[in-house]
């Protein structure tokens, strides 16, 4: 792989699971000191830091900023990447609910972004990328909630997009559709014959699979590298075909 990101210094939150340890481990192939801001900062992948920090925490989030600035001197890429799943309608989730997911989804991505943005502006190639999901244009059944969020993320990838252009801070997303993490792991260990479940769930994709993790890090490198300095306020649907060619499995 190209040494593209050779003295960059790249954030990745949720760093230590699934589709965050891949990015972090893809970043770090490409060059970069990587820091994973996670609840277990001790399950973040060879080679990259951890740093215990909990993106709904505003202290928390300062002071794990901080330690990157002071530590490596500098900043360029910061992922959005942490997120939490809900279930359920408009009727079933209460306001606790709401404030909770809503609070690490959407608000946790401002709260690194704010503390970042004086770090980035420094920066000769600064990059944000956030995580959204196929769930933000997908109108997912069951998903109200976690769907309001990841659509929130894609806005205020181009709200900071324009805010930020002009000091050259790139913002863009990554879409992913149903990729194979412990998070989806999760989801299947808790049906009553996973394997059937994993079946059913990889039936329901374009292209017959489960999206790997590996596939999200690579269009996230790609959105943090200078080769897509052309490239901002948008983003990159990584769902076998989901989203863009309406395709549903014969
Ligand atoms: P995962 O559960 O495997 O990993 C999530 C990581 O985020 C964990 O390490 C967890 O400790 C960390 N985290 C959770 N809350 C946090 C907090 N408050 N502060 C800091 N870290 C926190 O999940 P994943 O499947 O890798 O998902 C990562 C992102 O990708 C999420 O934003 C998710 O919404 C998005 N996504 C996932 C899928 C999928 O099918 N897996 C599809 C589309 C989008």
């Amino acid at each position: 792989m190209s040494r593209e990101l050779k003295d960059s210094v790249a954030i990745v939150t949720g760093g230590a699971s699934g589709i965050g340890a891949a990015i972090a481990e893809k970043l770090q192939a490409a060059g970069a000191s990587v820091v994973a801001f996670d609840l277990r900062p001790e399950a973040a992948p060879e080679g990259v830091e951890g740093v215990r920090c909990d993106v709904s925490d505003d202290a928390s989030v300062r002071a794990a900023v901080e330690h990157v600035a002071s530590t490596y001197g500098r900043l360029d890429i910061v992922v959005n990447n942490a997120g939490i799943g809900a279930q359920g309608t408009v009727e079933t989730n209460d306001d606790d609910e709401w404030h909770r997911v809503w609070d690490i989804n959407v608000v946790g991505l401002v709260r690194v972004s704010r503390a970042a943005l004086p770090h980035l502006r420094q920066s000769p190639s600064a990059a944000i990328v956030n995580t959204s999901s196929i769930a933000a244009t997908a109108g997912l059944p069951q998903r109200a909630l976690y769907t309001a969020t990841k659509g929130a993320v894609l806005s205020l990838t181009r709200a900071m997009a324009a805010d930020h252009l002009r000091e050259g801070i790139r913002v863009n997303a990554v879409n992913p559709g149903t990729a194979d993490t412990p998070w989806i792991g999760r989801l299947l260990d808790s049906a009553p014959d996973p394997a059937a479940e994993r079946a059913a769930l990889e039936a329901r994709q374009p292209h017959g699979r489960l999206v790997s993790a590996d596939e999200v890090a690579g269009a996230v490198v790609y959105l943090a590298s200078p080769s897509s300095g052309s490239t901002t306020g948008t983003a990159i649907a990584v769902d076998g075909g989901m989203q863009e060619l309406r395709l549903r499995p014969a």
